[in-house]
């Protein structure tokens, strides 16, 4: 058997190795390393993918979160709703502007943002909501921009677990997730589900006037060349990135089925397990499991994982430590039991290897070792 990965970006990489090289062989070639038409051409490519009017490539997605804040002129003291269990950029951007994060719970199923407690939140500073589309499903989003209109506030999806993931309406009608809000962050981290071979992200907006505001956010506040509006940033994609994104994106919908077919590999061995609570997909959202998470009850989470490392199957707690509880954001607003739901997913929670190369060998074998650990 092949060695168990976390994931696997090799055995990924093996498998399109002549498109990729004689991708990256170009950009070489022709040295256009920044700006290059690499980045046009993905940043199209994605476009038609999505349905959305308008990518806006950038540096990586903690970048594309801040940027999007920035192109819709939130203030300082502007208050943020978002979920307390999320990886910590979401927040790290809402501190970093002088913005005050609004932490919330989450719903026990699907891990993402309750749209209840969202409405509970609002305040006559609150400005925007931050969704994280956690582990590859979107959040509630009808809910979520029928509180946003009601209020006047932005929506800013944070989506880069969650790319390709397909949101329906109560009408029937389907939208990509991160084409839903008035903004999206994505990253393309080599481990997310279109990851390229070193950092990377985009804003997604199907907003004109933003989409320009962004633009020129990403480049120095510079409108004209050397004069400069506002502060801005330097937040690029280079030509190499773009490069491989665009081959990779040609697989992205394979990439989604063979993760979904891990996952059901998984769901099925776990079926009605009593200790083992297998992810429940939201009726409204298909799932693109960037993560697949199981839900522990009864056992010693912290055991398991340490009795998967022994039998050398990896296993990831995303994430240990909600928000409010982080050191660094310390808050005498918050103390531990305000958010009883995303506390309990800290301690119970364990994420298996989820990738596009896992063989029925690998299912297998984990599968079994899980098993073992859970009826002893
Ligand atoms: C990966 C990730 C980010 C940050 O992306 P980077 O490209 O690493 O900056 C932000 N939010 C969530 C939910 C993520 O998973």
């Amino acid at each position: 058997m092949n060695e168990i990965k976390m994931v696997d970006l090799k055995g990924q990489y093996d498998k399109i190795k002549s498109e990729i090289d004689s991708a990256i062989q170009q950009v070489i070639d022709t040295t256009a390393f920044i700006n290059g038409p690499a980045v046009q051409e993905f940043q199209k490519a994605l476009e038609k993918y999505l349905g959305v009017k308008h990518v806006i490539p950038c540096a990586n997605g903690t970048d594309a979160l801040q940027v999007a804040m920035m192109g819709l002129h939130m203030q300082p003291g502007d208050e943020v709703i978002t979920t307390s269990f999320t990886f910590i950029a979401t927040a790290e951007v809402i501190a970093l502007l002088g913005l005050t994060p609004v932490l919330v719970d989450v719903d026990p199923d699907t891990f993402n943002i309750d749209p209840e407690a969202i409405r509970k939140a609002i305040t006559p500073k609150t400005k925007a909501i931050v969704p994280v589309h956690l582990f590859g499903q979107t959040a509630d989003m009808e809910a979520i921009m029928q509180i946003a209109e009601e209020h006047n506030l932005y929506v800013i999806e944070d989506t880069c677990q969650a790319i390709g993931a397909e949101f329906t309406f109560s009408d029937g009608t389907t939208r990509q997730a991160g084409t839903i809000g008035h903004a999206s962050g994505m990253s393309f981290f080599p481990s997310k589900n279109l990851g390229c071979y070193g950092d990377g992200g985009a804003i997604f907006t199907n907003d004109d006037a933003l989409a320009q505001q962004l633009r020129v956010v990403v480049n120095h506040g510079m409108v004209v060349r050397y004069y400069h509006d506002f502060v801005g940033v330097n937040s690029r994609l280079d030509s190499i990135q773009a490069a491989v994104l665009k081959v990779k994106l040609g697989y992205l919908d394979e990439y989604i089925k063979a993760r979904q077919k891990a996952a059901a590999f998984y769901d099925k061995a776990f079926a009605n397990h009593p200790k083992l609570k297998t992810p429940v997909t939201a009726p409204f959202t298909t799932h693109v499991y960037h993560q697949y998470t199981l839900v522990t009850k009864d056992l010693d989470r912290d055991e398991l994982q340490k009795f998967l490392t022994s039998k050398n199957v990896p296993a990831m707690i995303y994430y240990p430590v909600p928000m409010h509880l982080q050191k660094a954001y310390q808050d005498p607003r918050y103390k531990e039991g305000d958010f009883p739901v995303t506390e309990h997913l800290s301690k119970h929670v364990i994420s298996l290897p989820m990738h596009t190369e896992l063989d029925e060998e690998q299912l297998k074998f984990i599968t079994e070792a899980v098993l073992e650990f859970a009826n002893r």
